[in-house]
């Protein structure tokens, strides 16, 4: 990674090499927006990180704005409605080249995307999905609650219909960006699961609608102070009365209708009839996908910040001088940098992959569960030998490499924990005894 000069005996210093798109993935169309991306994020938002984060600042309205002008907020949202209209595979790697400079920026993203947009009614869909894509529709999500985490089907929040809305009381925890954003996607239960039926059943998704900044009626709550991940708040929320109209049920079902005539990953294939079973099975799969694309997305993210980390590694082997040596002479330096940036390759190859089958309409569950856990475990090891390599300037806030660390730390709790993503990978190799 270093060269030098015979001749002065002095030594050039190096960067690492950004990440290259080769073949098979490599298109001219895919290598500009990976550019873009990395200008954006190393002249735009790594400044603005490394300035507001040690405050546990937000992402500034001015940073979403050129969010929203590169059309980041609309990677995947078809291009009739507004988005750039491509894959899960470029939304990954934008997001990638977001986490190098700062996590939450490419957290963020995934807040729009056709997100909060799968109502029933057609001309409201497409109305909100172009708002989505235009970075004037970012929303929240409020699944997780004080004692409904791993279980979701657990969730106790609830929603009574009393005449034209939706009455809805109860407490979530855990929700990013809630005040800040344009919508909430609560999930609420509206009656209890009968006898013989999984405890799933009577859950709902409601949109409630409400005005950035603020919180509705009936809707309080505080921020919870987080070790990192800062950008945006993260809220414990008291619903308590909340009205939501009737119609603002979110489902999948909706969002593949007219699947077919108008192409597209999310929300708002707007058009043509899908009907009955045929509904129930396509918003099931629609599910399904926006599940494996939230996986992808998190490794894509631990990639970034594992690159970060990794980038910054190799500056600082150089810069730093030990026992009359820059530390990057040292062999298990060095070969620890070769393991870290080993592991990284690994997992981009991995995600890349796996966003590709997603792209196609593979069925991928267990591969978006692998490359999840994989890509997270990744990144907490390479930051945390980051750290290692810095020495005690790891361990102060007047290097970046903690930030990588905290944020590593996050991706393998959330988005469903490691344990989880074991689960769905062992629960899908092998068959359950009657006695478990
Ligand atoms: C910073 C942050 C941001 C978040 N943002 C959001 C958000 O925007 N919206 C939202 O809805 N949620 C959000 N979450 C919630 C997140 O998804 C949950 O924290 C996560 O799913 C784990 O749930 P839990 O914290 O309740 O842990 P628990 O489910 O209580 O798990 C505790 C431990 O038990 C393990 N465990 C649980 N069940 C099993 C099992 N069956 N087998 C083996 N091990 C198991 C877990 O892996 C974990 O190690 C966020 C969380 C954090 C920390």
């Amino acid at each position: 990674m270093t060269s030098s000069d015979s001749a002065t005996g002095e030594t050039e210093l190096q960067e690492a090499r950004p990440p290259a798109l080769l073949p098979p993935w490599h298109t001219p169309e895919r290598e500009e927006l990976q550019l873009q991306a990395r200008r954006f994020a190393m002249e735009e938002v790594l400044p603005v990180a490394n300035e507001l984060d040690p405050q546990k600042g937000l992402i500034p309205a001015s940073l979403l704005q050129r969010l929203a002008e590169l059309g980041y907020f609309g990677i995947t949202v078809p291009a009739e409605h507004g988005g750039l209209g491509l894959g899960v595979f470029e939304y990954c790697m934008v997001s990638e080249e977001l986490a190098r400079a700062w996590m939450s920026s490419a957290s963020i993203l995934a807040r729009a995307q056709g997100l909060g947009t799968t109502l029933a009614d057609a001309d409201r869909r497409r109305d909100l999905l172009r708002r989505s894509a235009r970075g004037e529709w970012i929303g929240a999500i409020a699944l997780s609650e004080p004692d409904a985490g791993s279980d979701l089907a657990g969730v106790s929040t609830r929603a009574v219909l009393e005449g034209d809305e939706w009455v809805v009381t109860g407490h979530k925890r855990w929700c990013g960006n809630a005040e800040a954003a344009d919508f909430i996607q609560v999930l609420v239960r509206e009656r209890d699961p009968e006898e013989g039926e999984p405890r799933s059943r009577g859950l709902r998704t409601l949109l409630l609608e409400k005005e950035r900044g603020e919180f509705p009626a009936g809707l309080s709550g505080h921020p919870i102070d987080k070790v990192g991940y800062h950008g945006f708040l993260t809220w414990d929320l008291t619903f308590d009365g909340v009205r939501i109209p009737a119609e603002n049920v979110l489902d999948d079902a909706n969002a593949a209708q007219g699947e077919g005539e108008i192409g597209g990953r999310v929300g708002g294939e707007i058009g043509g009839r899908v009907g009955g079973e045929s509904a129930a099975r396509a918003g099931m799969r629609k599910a399904k996908e926006f599940l494996d694309t939230a996986r992808v997305h998190t490794a894509a993210r631990a990639v970034g910040l594992a690159r970060a980390a990794l980038e910054d590694s190799v500056v600082y082997l150089q810069e730093r001088e030990q026992f009359g040596h820059p530390i990057a002479d040292f062999q298990a330096l060095r070969f620890a940098v070769a393991e870290m940036a080993a592991q990284i390759e690994q997992s981009r190859a991995f995600y890349r992959q796996v966003a590709h089958l997603l792209d196609l309409g593979v069925p991928c569950d267990r591969e978006a569960a692998m490359v999840k856990l994989e890509a997270t475990e990744m990144a907490v090891r390479v930051t945390n030998q980051a750290m290692q390599l810095h020495g005690g300037n790891g361990y102060t806030t007047e290097r970046q490499v903690e930030r990588h660390w905290r944020d590593a730390r996050l991706t393998t709790i959330f988005e469903g924990t490691s344990e989880i993503q074991k689960r769905i990978i062992s629960d899908r190799m092998l068959p359950r005894s009657p006695l478990a």
